[in-house]
């Protein structure tokens, strides 16, 4: 295969084109009134409010899509009547995307969960009955009382969705004895993540663009700070755009480019907005991210010269801050001499890479050249391309190395990991110490003893190295159940009999969705369902929903109290605060959790105490008080200095004002600098925000005896406290493995018989270009198939009819069959009321498949028209096409969720199933991420056929 044959390209003036036509239709279905939205500051904001009269300004945060924007929300006799940004919220800045202000289309829908329901019908028959609260808590109660009884606390998975507020859930069920408490990271991006939690002990590298920041000024005052620093930003299978869960990328990339001249590269197979608004658009073949990360960092390695300033590339001061540099070059360099199966060449060569990822030659080098060269720089990988693959782990790890060795992690500018530097919160209020309680469980006719947490599905069976809940394969766990193969309760085996799923979608996101409802609606040989109670909490009535035996209807995010922080580049907290009272019969997480622990201590579980909940929290405030109580948590680090008076390294606790006035007692044994608690009253006072003075260089500090800087140990989480190329996380998996001599099913499958401490490489899966156990399929499947996120058309957001006036880069479009449906709607009077509505065709965004326009027209194919995508497991979607310059020739996108919606609890969308296409009906069931279990949403073949 030729490199030039391989390789697809655009011309400028082509990208040009694709790029205005991608902007266009980005903002083409916004109605006036939703753009027309002016920025004002939280004090004009209050002081307008006051002058309309009886208006409460309340400060809270958004779920209308994972990013928690801070919000400022109007409220007029109960009700609310206006949804802002918080302007007080360095996080958004203000800023309110068309969803957030929606959001009243989703609080006030028809179609919410209202009261609690109990299962009539069968599972996914939809047949409900309206129950109490106390029947619906005490059918709960006494399955769960049964489950643990026959089968152990352990037998119940408690799945807390994707929101940050999900500690009662935790609470709740760590004091039930399960350790399987687990969230939407279960499906989420895992693999993007491997690479900073090895190295960095962190999770998420992000560029340093969330502005303003507080910094602080040389003559002691500080300043809010627009300064955007960034000169090179390459966003990889990342379209923070559209897809992102952090509300400032798209605006601070956008910050960064036009303020500071950054050169922003999207490399996508598909062209994103992200790509839109980008220098360059380098349309990868898929699943190949590691493949050019592999051949940045080669190119770089060979090719850096410390003399010339045009190949200064390696910053070597990495290594004072840094371990295991020299095994990690070692290793990576020895896959140089080997031959890639697939095309005859050496590793990570240039030519290799090209070969492989469908880019030109030249571009590889310009783009490693590139990121070299120019200072500061961020390399970011995404959820739906290292993180949504087979392989992503090298990937992420690759990508981190580059960012380490570049001198790019943590300087203004450059790229910072998330997680080591936002603010901590929580504290116990998950009940973590609950965990170490001690069981006993009989293993082989023996009792042993462990503690609540070495029952662990996850760290104890298949996926030992499944840090954060991560494992994705619950179906098969539901037929299968769990065998631990490692610590105290080794041998020990337990079924899954209990599924508690708040928020969350699984049917439909959470893998393949036929292999979940098989699971969840597999019966045993008497007829009775496998998974004996399944519950579903939810403000709304998804396609899970439909499978659960009891429904309960929680408040909606306007009605509930917690904290946000997603991903901030300092520590900043926001609070989730009760606008209005819950509606209908709903019910806030704490009240959820007081109401089944009480029922749970009533029928005999002695695990549930008053004083570890109904006296202990009494309201969400006490609940939110004490998940407040460490913050910011972090050690006291960076340049410049945040508190220039207080002592560096030691950790900080309290309000920011109490920190910055000295108002502290500091332990110099504990190293802990504690100010006056963060409390919800004090957030309150301070339009619900607490932000902390930011600062860079964390990982490092200036020893003036040795005259440079040296590691600060301060916000590695590593074991080292370092930079680690060879990786001692891995170190405790590699002890159970040597232990019980048992290998971890996924490092089997890619022929390891323990975690590599250092560089390690292996293929992606269903990708016939990069693993020729694939090959044979290439032609008959010639297409890859891909998925992007429509950020307003999440799983649960679709039920908002106004956002399908909103298309998104292809896979979101308006190409509807003409319907009619109940909504709510703005009337003339600027108040919501339902009315019957109809949606003429070519109306209403709903999913497509997104297709090259050369191979639709080989296809014979144009927009609008009917195609059944099939894959080699003989799965099959239908959906119309549309026909796109911005993907690259052999790709087929579709949105995450979006399409063959079949829940009527989403509303109009529900009504468009036959003809748009579920991304995850055509995911391979049984392919699941080898370190940490997670589903490849990004790995798979497909045929196109004209229906
Ligand atoms: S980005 Fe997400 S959280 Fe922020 S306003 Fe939009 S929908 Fe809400």
């Amino acid at each position: 295969m030729s490199s030039k044959n391989n390789s697809f390209s655009l011309s400028r003036r082509n990208f040009l084109k694709v790029s205005a036509a991608v902007t266009a239709a980005t903002g083409m279905g916004f109605g006036a009134n939703m753009l027309n939205i002016k920025k004002v500051s939280a004090e004009e904001s209050e002081k307008l409010a006051k002058s309309l009269g009886n208006v409460e300004v309340k400060y809270t945060a958004d779920v209308m899509c994972p990013s928690e924007c801070a919000m400022e929300m109007w409220v007029k006799d109960g009700r609310i009547t206006k949804i802002y940004g918080n302007d007080s919220c360095p996080f958004n800045d203000g800023a309110c995307c068309a969803k957030g202000a929606s959001g009243m289309q989703l609080i006030y829908s028809p179609e919410r969960n209202k009261y609690p329901l109990i299962r009539e019908g069968e599972r996914g028959e939809g047949k409900f009955r309206r129950a109490t609260w106390e029947e619906a808590i005490d059918y709960i109660g006494k399955k769960l009382v049964e489950i643990k009884k026959n089968y152990g606390a352990e037998s119940v998975i408690m799945d807390a969705g994707d929101v940050t507020d999900r500690d009662q859930y935790y609470r709740l069920f760590h004091a039930f004895g399960t350790p399987n408490c687990v969230e939407h990271g279960s499906i989420c991006d895992t693999p993007r993540r491997h690479g900073p939690k090895l190295m960095l002990g962190g999770k998420r590298i992000e560029p340093d663009v969330m502005r303003p920041v507080l910094v602080r000024q040389p003559d002691g005052s500080l300043k809010k700070d627009y300064t955007y620093y960034s000169k090179l930003i390459i966003y990889v299978g990342w379209n923070p755009f559209v897809a992102t869960r952090i509300n400032y990328e798209s605006r601070g990339t956008v910050g960064a480019k036009v303020e500071n001249g950054c050169k922003v590269i999207v490399v996508d197979p598909a062209h994103t907005n992200t790509a839109s608004q980008a220098d360059q658009w380098l349309p990868i073949r898929p699943g190949t991210d590691g493949d050019l990360f592999a051949a940045m960092l080669r190119y770089i390695i060979e090719n850096d010269n410390p003399n010339d300033p045009l190949k200064k590339y390696i910053d070597w001061s990495f290594k004072e801050l840094s371990v295991g540099w020299d095994e990690f070059e070692k290793e990576f360099k020895s896959w140089w001499g080997k031959t890639d199966p697939i095309n005859g060449k050496s590793y990570f060569s240039l030519d290799w890479a090209t070969d492989r990822t469908g880019l030109p030659i030249e571009q590889i080098a310009q783009v490693a050249h590139e990121f070299g060269i120019t200072k500061p720089a961020a390399l970011v990988w995404g959820m739906q391309s290292p993180g949504h693959h087979y392989n992503g782990y090298p990937a992420s790890i690759l990508g981190t190395a580059l960012n380490i060795i570049t001198g790019n992690i943590d300087v203004p500018g450059g790229a910072i990991d998330t997680e080591l530097v936002k603010s901590d919160k929580g504290g116990d209020a998950k009940g973590s110490s609950l965990k170490k309680k001690k069981v006993k469980r009989l293993v082989d006719g023996k009792e042993v003893e462990g503690e609540v947490e070495h029952l662990h599905m996850d760290w104890y069976g298949d996926w030992p190295a499944a840090w954060d809940d991560v494992v994705g394969d619950y179906p098969r766990r539901f037929r299968e159940g769990v065998a631990l193969n490692y610590g105290p309760l080794k041998g020990h085996k337990y079924p899954i009999k209990g599924f508690m799923i708040r928020t969350g979608n699984p049917v439909m996101t959470g893998g393949n969705t036929k292999d979940w409802i098989d699971a969840l609606t597999a019966k045993d040989s008497n007829g009775n369902y496998k998974v004996e109670l399944v519950v579903n909490i939810d403000t709304l009535y998804l396609e899970t929903g439909m499978y659960a035996d009891v429904i309960l209807p929680e408040a909606s995010y306007a009605e509930r109290m917690s904290l946000s922080d997603v991903y901030p580049s300092h520590q900043v907290l926001w609070l989730r605060d009760r606008v209005i009272e819950p509606l209908h019969e709903a019910k806030c997480p704490t009240d959820i959790m007081n109401m089944i622990a009480k029922k749970l201590s009533e029928l005999g579980d002695a695990d549930f105490k008053a004083s570890d909940f109904w006296d202990k929290y009494k309201s969400e405030e006490d609940f939110v008080n004490e998940m407040l109580a460490p913050a910011p948590g972090r050690n006291h680090a960076g340049e410049p200095i945040p508190y220039p008076h207080l002592p560096l390294g030691y950790k900080l606790q309290g309000t920011p004002d109490s920190l910055d006035a000295g108002r502290v007692t500091i332990d110099h044994e504990k190293k802990v600098v504690k100010g006056e608690l963060v409390t919800v009253d004090w957030m309150r006072k301070n339009k619900g925000v607490a932000v902390w003075p930011m600062s860079w260089n964390r990982f490092k500090v200036f020893d003036k005896e040795a005259g440079k800087h040296v590691a600060s140990k301060a916000v590695a989480k590593t074991n080292s406290k370092l930079f680690e190329f060879t990786f001692s996380a891995y170190d405790k998996y590699n002890k159970l493995i040597a232990e019980t001599g048992i290998i971890p099913r996924g490092l089997k499958e890619i022929g390891y018989d323990k975690y590599p401490n250092t560089f390690y490489w292996f293929e992606t899966k269903w990708n016939p270009y990069t693993n020729k156990e694939y090959a044979k399929y290439k032609d008959e499947y010639p297409f890859q198939l891909i998925c992007g996120r429509v950020h307003h058309a999440m799983t649960g957001t679709q039920m908002v009819p106004w956002l399908s006036e909103a298309p998104v880069e292809g896979i979101w479009m308006p190409l509807n069959n003409s319907f009619k449906h109940k909504i709510i709607d703005m009337n003339a009077n600027n108040e919501l009321e339902e009315v019957e509505k109809e949606f003429k065709e070519n109306t209403f965004c709903v999913g497509t498949i997104a297709i090259n326009a050369d191979d639709a027209k080989k296809l014979g194919l144009k927009t609008g028209d009917l195609a059944i995508l099939e894959n080699p497991l003989g799965a099959q979607e239908k959906g119309k096409v549309y026909v796109t310059e911005g993907m690259r020739p052999g790709t087929i996108k579709l949105g995450f969720g979006t399409g063959g919606r079949f829940s009527p609890g989403i509303g109009p969308t529900s009504k468009n199933k036959d003809y748009t296409p579920n991304h995850s009906g055509l995911v391979d069931p049984n392919a699941h991420s080898p370190i940490m279990g997670m589903p490849c949403y990004a790995d798979m073949i497909i045929k196109v056929i004209k229906a």
